[in-house]
């Protein structure tokens, strides 16, 4: 195919009266390359513009013009007092189909009145006065494909002299960066949001780099815990140094190490939070969680969790309130125990000293010395009840219900209570007796409640069996009541802390706690319960594993 017929295939897509479709103007042959610009500047009808037909042109106007044309940077260029306008096939894209093919041999004002404003100063300072100048990433809005688009350039516009060293055009090299500048804006967006959500998170969180674990960043909360301090770009060992002898370094290093992440509860921590004070105890709940590169070899870590001091000191309090509760309670038990005995033990030895029977005597005597006895035990068995334990201990399921039953006898006989027991587990279990002691203690003691008005049966069971979930072997202790039973309602409820149904008679702690000892036992605590007429009663069910319960 020869030039002609390509000039004019490509003309008849443009349809303006100013190109010529078949012949070439005069001076066409001046203009060299082969792209649609050079195409479209050879069929233009030049001698319509103050510039005339090509072969009149000036020669630094056609140098710059095939220099224009066979660049592949996108250039424009305008020329003469009129500022005429050419521009290069790589321009083109950039003025859509609204001013293409319009531009070319156009006046500069015309072509761009709606941004003539911002450009037209900067084309003059440099065509007066020989001022280059040069942006990057400017916003320029014009009129592109219908509408007023927001285009971002990188440009600069640098005068074009003749010879003779005088200013006759301006050359405007450029490159359009909107695609660039709105990706990298968006990417910022996301990096704001991610950044805001990092510093607003209800959590603390630092990420450590690299095997020595330097601060990268971290956020509000983290501040909050560790008191203010210069820690970006240092490493824990020197950011945090009373950490060092608290095995946190460890922990890190093992986490960087082995890629599993650590995680900790109620963890103690003592922190320098304000310079110059003593070190105060926080306690945290977090995890190390390994950062990881693409290819999978380990960054560093990310620290995160939550400060519960506070919800520690309030839970400790109510775990506080409810021992006081116990003790309380156990004191009245204990003076109501204790009363018994001592009556009969005034009584019989008022009737020892008005007998003359020796052998009657000595039989009142008898009855004394065992009321007494038991007198001895319940105040040991209340003691033992109420020590402490620190160690665990083997106990067996017997000794545990008879410690609790004996502080309730004479609350079981007073409500017409009937006991029965059945102890078919042999095996000891290993635990923090004092608190599994409390735990019956407190399923006899609401039992009883429930059956206060109207008397009944209080069965309490041990048997040997397995959590069939895990596999573990142990014991169900079962403490059951033939007392008022809950609703569906109330049941749901009973583990909550503070409720309780019997006003200030409760604190609705008990059955909070008990779910609280023997999940540290990692046990399991149960009820049934039905409230139905002549057929009401609860079972609360308690199994625990043989073995030793966390310390
Ligand atoms: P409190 O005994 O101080 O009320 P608990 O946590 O021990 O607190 O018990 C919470 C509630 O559970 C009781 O108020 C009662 O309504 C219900 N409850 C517990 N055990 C029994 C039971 N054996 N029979 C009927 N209701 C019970
Ligand atoms: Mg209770």
């Amino acid at each position: 195919m020869n030039t002609h017929a390509k000039i004019s295939k490509r003309l008849i897509l443009v349809d303006s009266s100013q190109f010529q479709k078949e012949v070439p103007r005069s001076g066409a042959h001046l203009i060299f390359g082969s792209g649609e610009m050079a195409d479209l500047i050879r069929a233009f009808d030049w001698s319509a513009t103050p510039l005339g037909s090509i072969e009149n042109w000036p020669e630094a106007l056609l140098i710059t013009l095939n220099t224009l044309l066979g660049n592949r940077q996108p250039n424009f260029l305008f020329w003469g007092d009129d500022l005429i306008q050419f521009y290069n096939d790589a321009f083109r894209p950039s003025l859509g189909f609204d001013k293409h093919p319009k531009a070319v041999g156009q006046r500069g004002p015309e072509c761009w009145a709606e941004i003539w404003p911002i450009i037209g100063p900067q084309i003059e300072a440099v065509m007066q006065r020989g001022e280059s100048c040069w942006f990057e990433d400017q916003l320029v809005p014009f009129y592109r494909n219908g509408k007023l688009e927001d285009i971002y350039w990188t440009y600069s516009y640098s005068p074009v002299r003749d010879a003779a060293g005088n200013i006759q055009g301006t050359l405007v090299t450029c490159s359009e960066t909107t695609g660039r500048v709105l990706a990298e804006r968006a990417l910022r967006t996301q990096q704001d949001r991610l950044l805001s959500l990092f510093h607003q998170a209800p959590v603390f969180l630092a990420v450590l780099r690299g095997p020595e674990h330097v601060f990268e960043m971290h956020n509000l909360r983290y501040e909050d815990l560790i008191g203010q301090r210069d820690i970006i770009g240092k490493a824990v060992r020197e950011a945090v140094p009373e950490a060092r002898s608290q095995g946190f370094l460890e922990m890190l290093d093992s986490v960087y190490r082995s890629g599993e992440a650590f995680i900790a509860h109620n963890h103690p921590i003592d922190l320098q939070r304000i310079p110059g004070q003593p070190l105060e105890r926080r306690y945290v709940d977090f995890v190390y969680q390994p950062m990881r590169e693409i290819d999978g070899s380990i960054a560093g870590i990310i620290a995160l969790g939550v400060d519960i001091t506070e919800r520690k000191i309030a839970l400790d309090a109510l775990l506080n309130t409810e021992k006081l509760a116990a003790v309380g309670r156990l004191a009245a038990s204990m003076a109501h125990e204790i009363n018994n005995p001592l009556s009969s033990v005034t009584n019989l030895l008022y009737l020892a000293r008005h007998s003359g029977d020796l052998n009657e005597i000595h039989g009142f005597l008898d009855t004394a010395e065992r009321e007494l006895r038991r007198v001895s035990v319940i105040s040991n068995q209340t003691l033992r009840f109420h020590r402490q334990s620190t160690r665990q201990q083997a106990v067996r399921s017997e000794e545990l219900f008879e410690s609790v039953l004996s502080i309730y006898q004479g609350r079981l006989i007073n409500s017409s209570i009937e006991v029965q027991k059945k102890f078919r587990a042999q095996t000891a279990i290993t635990c923090f007796d004092g608190e599994i002691r409390q735990v019956l203690n407190n399923l006899v003691a609401n039992a009883i409640d429930a059956m206060q008005s109207m008397g009944g049966t209080l069965f309490v069971r041990s048997r040997e069996s397995t959590n069939w979930q895990t596999g573990v072997k142990g014991i169900t202790l079962t403490v059951a009541d033939t007392g008022t039973g809950m609703t569906a309602e109330v049941a749901e409820k009973i583990f909550q802390p503070f409720f309780t149904t019997k006003g200030i008679g409760g604190t609705g702690l008990g059955l909070w706690i008990c779910m609280e000892i023997v999940n540290r036992h990692h046990g399991l605590l149960r009820v049934k319960s039905r409230a139905i007429k002549s057929k009401s009663g609860t079972i609360f069910t308690v199994f625990l594993p043989l073995g030793p319960a966390d310390s």
